[in-house]
């Protein structure tokens, strides 16, 4: 009999207790809302964003990556919106005065109204701290940028900002990848690396946390291709999940109404997945959104108007954008397509994942707990072996017999081309319980036999079956079961 998540706390304590993820600053009582990956969780996420660039730009030939740093120009984030836009509508409770983002609110049946603006949309709502309902503010923006001071000096000192998304390194490159590679439009930009927000709820886990990674593609495409494009991506990402081995019942794409657009944006959908929170509940773990030109148009008029804006302020780009003159679609951040011998700001398709979010689903679809003939039970993370932390582990039967000199020798070849781990503490049967609680495919055993014939024992963490094979043999068999 196997059985699946049901809830969250026992995956967060399996998680400490086998060293994936630690409460940040745990020695001093926690940091609210940000994790540190241990020893199995920084291989695991390490793969998945290793999984990721893999698909999105390793094979393909129509994307580059790119790293960009965290801090930029405040421009960046002028021009982009971000400064006057990128905020939450907070409602605080007038009893206990707890702000919750006013879309989080939920009433006694657990249902929240996305797009919620007034204090009306709120009635039935329930303060998740004091339990008191519809006894809120009119909900308020809430900044979510963090921000910092960069320079030594008073006078030449200037806030930054922690990035919120990586995104916008890739349009302000965008020019910079142009010029320096031979790319053509179609063609998209790949980055992965750390945001951070301040969010006002953080919730579950690493869901919803402070800082998190993001692994982002913008791909710009001629305008009038952007829904071919767009439908492309959805189908490549959702099978992306699927092939790492999300349960295609746990993973569905919902569209979002045309009151949840922004107003340039074309479409959008989120690949939401079904995790163990309260009763079962389809959460985002990726955007895809049809983003028109909008943004390198932004960026466009935010470069032309550096001067201007440090000359007299923020608001010198707050002039509408024109986009019915023609002087922009020359300008220059435009494509010249030498085939058609046209010019054209390029329209973005942004599918925009996230690292941790995309972890912990990983971990709650390979998550199964097995009651076995004998009554026992074992816990296996079902780890698709891409995904693996550990791809092997090595453990002689016994320690005596020559057995840990054999088991030493094929561990420290193995471990050139696999992660491995050796292991010689225990019952085997123990050993075995650690390692499929880790995840780790297969268990290669140097046993009795190993010294009369040369041959080891290969056991399957799923079937638990072993095959018998010749230690010489080991190194190509995980290639080839491993697909490595
Ligand atoms: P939400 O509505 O959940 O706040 P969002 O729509 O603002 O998310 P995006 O801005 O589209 O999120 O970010 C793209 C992806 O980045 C999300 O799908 C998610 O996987 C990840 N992400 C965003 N915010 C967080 C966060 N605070 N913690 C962890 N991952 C995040």
């Amino acid at each position: 009999m196997s059985e699946k998540l049901q809830k969250l706390e026992d995956l967060v304590s399996l998680c400490k207790r086998r060293g994936f993820i630690f409460q940040s600053s745990d020695i001093y009582g926690g940091l609210a809302s940000c994790y540190d990956y241990g020893p199995l969780g920084a291989e695991l996420k390490r793969n998945v964003k290793n999984a990721w660039w893999k698909h999105t730009v390793q094979m393909r030939d129509d994307m580059v990556g790119l790293d960009c740093s965290i801090l930029m120009h405040p421009m960046v984030w002028k021009a982009s919106g971000h400064v006057d836009k990128f905020a939450d509508l907070v409602a605080e409770c007038k009893k206990c005065h707890t702000r919750t983002r006013a879309d989080h609110l939920a009433d006694a049946q657990g249902n929240t109204t996305e797009g919620a603006k007034t204090a009306e949309d709120l009635i039935k709502k329930i303060c998740p701290k004091c339990g008191t309902t519809g006894q809120f503010t009119e909900p308020m923006p809430f900044k979510l940028m963090f921000e910092t001071q960069m320079g030594a000096n008073a006078d030449d000192s200037m806030t930054v900002y922690l990035r919120p998304e990586t995104a916008q390194g890739i349009f302000a490159n965008y020019r910079n990848v142009l010029d320096s590679t031979r790319v053509k439009v179609p063609f998209g930009i790949a980055q992965i690396g750390k945001s951070f927000r301040n969010e006002v709820t953080t919730k579950a886990f690493i869901f919803r946390t402070r800082e998190f990674e993001q692994m982002e593609i913008e791909f710009f495409c001629k305008p009038g291709t952007e829904e071919q494009w767009f439908e492309k991506w959805k189908e490549a990402r959702m099978s992306w999940y699927t092939s790492y081995g999300i349960r295609p019942e746990n993973l569905r794409m919902r569209e979002h109404d045309k009151d949840e657009l922004a107003h340039y944006a074309k479409g959008c959908v989120d690949i939401e997945y079904l995790f163990p929170f309260g009763k079962g509940d389809w959460q985002e773990l990726e955007g895809i959104a049809s983003r028109t030109d909008y943004d390198l148009r932004q960026h466009q008029r935010g470069m032309r108007s550096v001067t201007n804006w440090i000359e007299n302020g923020r608001d010198a780009v707050t002039t509408p954008l024109k986009a019915e003159d023609a002087d922009w679609a020359k300008g220059p951040l435009s494509y010249f397509d030498e085939e058609t011998r046209e010019r054209y700001i390029p329209y973005v398709i942004e599918p925009s994942a996230g690292a941790d979010r995309g972890t912990l689903a990983f971990l709650v679809d390979a998550y199964t707990v097995e009651t076995l003939e004998n009554g026992e039970e074992r816990n296996v993370f079902k780890f698709h072996p891409s995904l693996a932390p550990i791809k092997a582990a090595i453990l002689p039967l016994v320690k005596k017999d020559r057995m840990p000199e054999k088991a030493t020798n094929l561990y420290n070849d193995l471990k050139k081309y696999f992660p491995c781990f050796y292991d010689e503490k225990a019952a085997i049967g123990r050993r075995y319980r650690r390692q499929d609680e880790a995840g780790t495919p297969y268990c290669v055993v140097i046993d009795g036999q190993t010294n009369d014939d040369n041959t080891v024992t290969v056991r399957n963490r799923d079937t638990m079956k072993q095959d018998r094979i010749n230690i010489d043999q080991v190194k190509s068999y995980l290639r080839e079961k491993l697909d490595m």
